[in-house]
């Protein structure tokens, strides 16, 4: 039995009721994370809470949790629900108002909900074993704060299923100027004659754990050039490798873009020692 986390008590997934005057089911009016916990170890942790900290803030959502009050609450979670593959789902929405109306209510006290979610086990990057993403791209249409990480997830949603209808497990997105910004629920890293590079951290998308920790494990082993810089969809399409990077893919290598091979058609020399690193140093980060 799923056991879930709401407003201050465990209970099994399907005793956790809310009301439907809650901010975050009328209007997403929430923020959320996800943190991966493997085996019992969470990666990224003080991170992961960092950030939802920053979107409770630039929402107007005040909650003032301690981070041990957090960290006490995953592990719980994590301990109740068996020790698994998980990632830990937080959930803060601005509370329940007493009518449907836009404006912040007053003395609102916000809804916190947590569940563990299965996600893959993390394995040992291999070329031959690891999966390969199929992508396709197209114009990013979601709002102008993408980096805020809100429950309203409409806009991610229907580019997903976009993707999904076209038989692909994820979508690349790019913005009017054709600049790569990232994918519906994951960064995106390319590689070119060896320079690792993907898109700078602004409004246009998620500041992804993931990303951060890639680019701090492969910056300080040295080995490789890593740029955070503006990506033409042009330089997407010649590059040698394309990653995508999320809590709970890792670092996934895509093999076809828009129905072409992206470099050989292989995953890549670069993504193997990239990943590697990156599975030696996630939780040390
Ligand atoms: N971008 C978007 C839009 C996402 O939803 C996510 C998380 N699924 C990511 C990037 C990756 O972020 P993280 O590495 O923190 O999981």
């Amino acid at each position: 039995m799923n056991i879930v986390f709401l407003n201050g008590s465990y209970m099994p997934i399907d005793e956790a009721k809310i009301s439907p005057l809650d901010r975050g089911f009328l209007f997403g009016d929430g923020i959320y994370e996800l943190i991966p916990s493997y085996s019992g170890k969470m990666i990224g942790f003080k991170k992961h809470i960092n950030r939802m900290n920053d979107g409770l803030k630039e929402i107007g959502i005040e909650l003032n949790w301690r981070d041990e009050q957090w960290l006490s609450l995953c592990k719980n979670l994590i301990t109740k629900n068996g020790t698994g593959n998980f990632g830990v789902y937080l959930h803060v929405s601005r509370g329940v108002d007493i009518k449907r109306f836009h404006a912040f209510p007053k003395d609102i006290k916000p809804t916190v909900f947590a569940m563990t979610v299965d996600i893959p086990a993390s394995e040992t990057p291999d070329l031959s074993s690891i999966k390969r993403y199929t992508l396709i791209s197209s114009e990013d249409l979601r709002w102008q704060r993408c980096n805020i990480k809100s429950t309203s997830l409409l806009g991610n949603v229907l580019h997903f299923q976009e993707g999904h209808e076209a038989g692909c497990q994820e979508i690349l997105l790019y913005n009017r100027n054709q600049e790569l910004t990232e994918a519906s629920s994951s960064n995106v890293f390319i590689v070119k004659n060896g320079v690792i590079a993907t898109p700078i951290a602004d409004n246009q998308i998620l500041p992804g754990i993931t990303r951060r920790l890639v680019i701090d494990i492969l910056k300080s082993d040295g080995s490789f050039l890593v740029e955070e810089r503006v990506i033409t969809l042009d330089e997407v399409k010649n590059a040698d490798e394309i990653w995508i990077t999320s809590s709970s893919k890792g670092i996934a290598p895509v093999t076809v873009l828009d129905g072409n091979t992206v470099g050989t058609g292989k995953v890549g020399p670069i993504w193997l020692k990239a990943a590697t690193l990156y599975d030696q140093k996630k939780y040390a980060e």
